[in-house]
């Protein structure tokens, strides 16, 4: 399988400083594993960007499958909080692919950042959020457009940082030619609908699409911190 991914990040037209962390963080190729992250976090002061940081740099070093890599991220950030008490209380989400040589698609996730697949022009998220606002429709008591707005939109549920039994959601998507995958931060779905997320990822290449979501996302305000990996398979 050859995958081909573009990156971008952006602080938003309304933040001081970019808390999102995403790697690789520059655009390339590769005919064997690829292995792709944003992460999104979140604290006081410098917390929040400390704690996307060493997730992702964590993640990135651990040798192991995508639920260990998460998992020894979240081991990385309560260190340094242990190490650090000025820092408690921060933490980060986490969505994480690595795309294997046998085209499959190994996920691990955590918190609000998401997964979409778009394929044969069909937009469909692979994440669910760990948010109040997510939980509530999952039980029927919401509907996606009514979560988009709701007040515990943003309140999340799972968190990197905050607990050594941290849950994290698994699964595998089989690869297709011609699939394109997004890994983005809540700065871009919480600014565009699906439709409007499907219509600019469908650019035509990943790097058109990347800056085409940032774009966006900023056109009708950039509110939060704005990240996405986008990521072709070619054959
Ligand atoms: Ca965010």
């Amino acid at each position: 399988m050859r995958y081909q991914w573009a990156c971008a990040t952006h602080t938003g037209l309304v933040r001081s400083n970019n808390e999102d962390a995403l790697y690789p963080d520059t655009s390339g190729s590769t005919e064997g594993t690829a292995l792709l992250m944003v992460a999104d976090g979140m604290g006081g002061h410098i917390a929040g960007e400390v704690a996307s940081r060493i997730a992702v740099e964590t993640a990135r070093d651990i040798v192991g499958n995508p639920g260990r890599r998460v998992l020894g991220a979240n081991n990385a950030i309560l260190l340094e909080v242990a190490q650090h008490p000025d820092l408690a209380g921060m933490g980060t989400t986490m969505t994480l692919v690595e795309m294997g040589e046998d085209g499959v698609g190994q996920f691990a996730h955590v918190g609000d950042s998401r997964a979409y697949l778009l394929r044969d022009g069909i937009l469909r998220q692979l994440t669910e959020d760990h948010t109040v606002a997510a939980e509530y429709v999952a039980a029927g008591r919401l509907s996606p457009e009514e979560a988009m707005t709701h007040p515990q939109r943003n309140m999340i549920t799972r968190a990197l940082g905050l607990t050594q039994n941290l849950l994290v959601d698994e699964f595998e998507e089989p690869l297709m030619p011609g699939d394109r995958y997004l890994l983005c931060s809540d700065g871009v779905n919480s600014m565009l609908t699906d439709e409007e997320i499907a219509d600019q990822l469908a650019a035509d290449t990943p790097e058109e699409a990347a800056w085409a979501l940032v774009e966006a996302a900023n056109a009708v305000g950039g509110h939060d911190n704005i990240t996405v990996l986008v990521i072709d398979v070619e054959s």
